[in-house]
């Protein structure tokens, strides 16, 4: 983190975030990428469901590529934030080694996950017919991506020591 950019950290913000929250928002963000590799599951190419695995791959790349280019730059890189993640960077990535504005513009995958995979599982749906499951686990997806975009994210960001100099920040 730039040094011009510590006398504007959010004094009053939390240093490092309790176990409770951490495992809490993981297993949100657990579940809602295994909701969303399921509900891929219809499209088969040879029995092989295909489009759940790539998505799978290209989150497992967006997510290495995020910890490196945003959380490298970070105020709780090496730290436990509220995902615990700069923790787990601290362990990956050397510090400011990721570029931030590469970074930035792969967050926007968080806003583009819930409509890109809502209307894959209707065309699913249209196309290999709707299952209570899949009607259940849509449902799911759509109440956990709206809980952590509009409020667990807020959440995080108002107790956070970088919101007021985070371009991602929901609490500036
Ligand atoms: S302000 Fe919000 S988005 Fe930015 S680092 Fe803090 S918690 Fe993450």
């Amino acid at each position: 983190m730039k040094e011009e950019l510590k006398a504007k950290l959010f004094q009053e913000g939390k240093e490092s975030f309790p176990a409770w929250w951490i495992t809490l928002e993981n297993i949100g963000f657990i579940l809602n990428w295994a909701i969303g590799f399921y509900l891929l599951l219809p499209f088969k190419c040879c029995g092989i469901p295909i489009v759940s695995w790539i998505y799978l791959i290209i989150l497992i790349v967006v997510q290495i590529l995020l910890k490196y280019h945003n959380c490298t730059n970070c105020y709780y890189y090496g730290k436990w934030c509220h995902l615990g993640w700069g923790r787990l960077t601290g362990l990956m990535f050397k510090q400011d080694s990721g570029n931030l504005e590469t970074g930035m513009k792969l967050a926007y995958s968080y806003i583009l996950q819930l409509p890109v995979i809502l209307i894959a599982a209707l065309i699913a749906g249209f196309m290999y017919g709707f299952s209570f499951t899949n009607i259940v686990l849509l449902v799911l997806f759509v109440i956990i991506n709206l809980l952590q975009g509009v409020v667990l994210r807020k959440k995080g960001c108002e107790v956070c020591k970088a919101r007021f100099i985070c371009k991602g920040s929901a609490a500036h």
